[in-house]
């Protein structure tokens, strides 16, 4: 029989002692809130006994702004970053927040934490490929002398996921910073429909109008899966349309979407896909949505 090994918790004082201690054990596991930990990895049996936890690192919790982006720790909270609204000041990225988890557990899970989930992409990641955002990943190698070298490397969010789905963490590597470049395009939607149990079907989108002409659009979907679905070419096809469109050019687009994605296997998602895309289109097209981009 296989018995149980304890569990050993570090809490490094500073960033130093983190790189270190995940370089010299980097079979540990990375604990931010611990939100989805909890609920799926520590098993009895499991694997993974040392747990590397970062949450109470001051320089992990920090959140700043320049002129073109805010800039947060991967240890900043979801209710941290609700109520840094007006430092992030897009209104799509405060929605999909709001509608992540009951209070208590926005309280703790982290942002890094949503990003680095290894299977699946979360709320967050959409939103944030969306905005351009940045990952700062940090690393240290050790040289033949013994000495250390602290690597740091900002990657755009798009290649932080492998085209197998896979997170691009080197051994020892971990996500410390965000960088959200600031959107100035004046709409946005955010839909979430539950599919099965924890996992959600998810539409998010930004646009600009220029005097009714499409001038940006960005569209992407999730299904609780390792991707986020977005095509370029659709978002192309679609910009530099007059909006309100025409009912018959509508239904011209809606019939080219699975031309841009796959049809996907099951059928709810397929019927998912399809009407909240409808949505944005008439959302796009609605006068009253289309106050909100002429402002
Ligand atoms: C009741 C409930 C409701 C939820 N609702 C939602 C929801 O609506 N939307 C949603 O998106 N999620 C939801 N979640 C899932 C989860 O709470 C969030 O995704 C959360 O943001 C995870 O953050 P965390 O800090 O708790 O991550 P943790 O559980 O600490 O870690 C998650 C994973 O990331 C790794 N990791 C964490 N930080 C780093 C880092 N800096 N570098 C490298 N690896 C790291 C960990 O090793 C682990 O594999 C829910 C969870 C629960 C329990």
């Amino acid at each position: 029989m296989k018995e149980n090994t304890a569990f050993h918790v570090h809490i490094p004082a500073n960033m130093t002692v983190l790189l270190n201690l995940y370089n010299k054990a980097p079979g540990s596991l990375i604990m931010a809130g611990g939100t989805h930990l909890m609920n799926h990895t520590f098993q009895p049996g499991s694997d993974h006994h040392s747990i590397l936890s970062i949450s109470q690192m001051d320089e992990l919790k920090k959140i700043g702004r320049s002129d073109r982006y805010a800039e947060m720790g991967c240890c900043v909270t979801v209710n941290q970053m609700i109520d840094a609204q007006n430092l992030l000041s897009s209104p799509l990225l405060l929605e999909t927040l709001q509608h992540m988890g009951p209070h208590p557990i926005r309280n703790s899970s982290t942002i890094g934490g949503n990003l680095c989930i290894p299977e699946k992409r979360m709320d967050l990641f959409p939103v944030l490929l969306l905005l351009d955002a940045r990952l700062e990943l940090r690393h240290v190698k050790r040289k033949r002398n013994g000495r250390a070298s602290y690597k740091s490397r900002w990657i755009h969010i798009n290649s932080f996921v492998s085209s197998e789905g896979n997170l691009g963490l080197g051994e020892g590597e971990l996500l410390t910073r965000i960088r959200i470049p600031f959107y100035d395009g004046g709409f946005h939607f955010h839909r979430k429909v539950n599919i099965q149990g924890n996992d959600f079907f998810t539409i998010n989108a930004l646009a600009s109008m220029d005097k009714g002409v499409l001038s940006d659009l960005r569209v992407a979907f999730t299904n609780g899966g390792r991707f986020v679905l977005r095509s370029r070419d659709m978002e192309a096809n679609l910009m530099g349309r007059r909006f309100p469109m025409a009912p018959k050019d509508l239904e011209e687009i809606m019939k080219e979407l699975f031309k841009y994605f796959s049809v996907p296997d099951n059928h709810y998602e397929e019927y998912l896909m399809e009407s909240l895309f409808r949505q944005l289109l008439e959302s796009l097209a609605d006068p009253k949505d289309r106050e909100e981009i002429l402002l």
